[in-house]
């Protein structure tokens, strides 16, 4: 198969197929909510949607989201931004993906989805020289993305200092600003921590992260446990009609960061999580 195949291959199961832990946790999450609720109700709806999607190879949400690919750097060459463009393109065309790049200075629509810097593409250095090449693909959509938020530590308006439990007030009223938007049960990808453009970045890739992992630092593992118990308890629920489900995860970084700055930023991710990795 050609690389260019591999990739448009990529971004359409990425478009039409949730990853298994995702779908594994709104299943479960909707075997926990009250019979006949609004909640129950929404989760269903939202399952059976993921298996049409799948089916058909079609897009699992209308909002096909930012393209954001990691990139092994040892693939610098071969998948370079013509192929990923080519392959953008491609899905465009054929349909994985909705016409949803427009110029943000007249309006008007990169129909192919390809301009300067759309799709984003970043290329990482790999953990082991021993592992295998690899590319992944995350798609967060508009709605998800307009719900992600940076503070300034302190911040007199929640009484949050510089301090762990600031930290948590800042991710808590993240969540209770999202309610009605963004589309819930979410994740939350966090970085505390970093300045403000690495804060934005770290955040969204822990959204990249398995929803069954746990930091490996004990602190934050914690914390991520703390907050998701917390934000379930609010009753916000699936698309904030209420339930017992608003998050499905909660994935927490840290960042070193300079005297002056205590930057907590939440990347919120909606339901339609969708991210893929392929080995080239
Ligand atoms: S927030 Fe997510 S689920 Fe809602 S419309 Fe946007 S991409 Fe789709």
């Amino acid at each position: 198969m050609k690389t260019v195949d591999k990739i448009l291959a990529l971004i359409r199961d990425t478009s039409s197929s949730l990853p298994e832990d995702v779908e594994k946790a709104i299943l479960a999450a909707m075997r926990r909510e009250e019979k006949h609720s609004s909640a129950k109700m929404i989760l269903k709806t939202i399952i059976e949607n993921c298996e049409l999607a799948r089916k058909n190879s079609t897009p699992l949400c209308q909002d096909t989201g930012t393209l954001t690919f990691f990139v092994d750097s040892r693939l610098r060459n071969k998948v370079n931004r013509k192929v990923i463009s080519e392959a953008t393109r491609l899905a465009t065309v054929k349909g994985y993906l909705r016409k949803n790049c427009i110029d943000s200075l007249d309006g008007k629509s990169y129909d192919d989805n390809v301009a300067e810097g759309a799709p984003v593409i970043h290329y990482v250095e790999s953990e082991s020289k021993d592992s295998k090449p690899t590319v992944t693909l995350i798609m967060k959509g508009g709605g998800s993305e307009n719900m992600s938020r940076q503070y300034s530590l302190p911040d007199s308006t929640l009484g949050a200092g510089r301090d762990l439990k600031g930290v948590e007030k800042c991710i808590l009223d993240a969540v209770v600003k999202t309610q009605g938007y963004g589309c819930a049960p979410g994740i939350l990808g966090v970085c505390i921590g970093g300045d403000r453009a690495t804060g934005y970045e770290i955040a969204k890739e822990q959204l990249l992260r398995n929803l069954g992992d746990s930091s490996k630092d004990s602190c934050l593992a914690k914390m991520e446990k703390t907050i998701l118990k917390k934000a379930n308890s609010l009753g916000i629920g699936p698309m904030g009609l209420g339930g017992k489900t608003t998050l499905l995860g909660v994935k927490i970084a840290s960042r070193p960061r300079v005297p002056a700055s205590f930057f907590v930023t939440i990347a919120y991710m909606c339901w339609a999580a969708r991210r893929r990795t392929v080995v080239i």
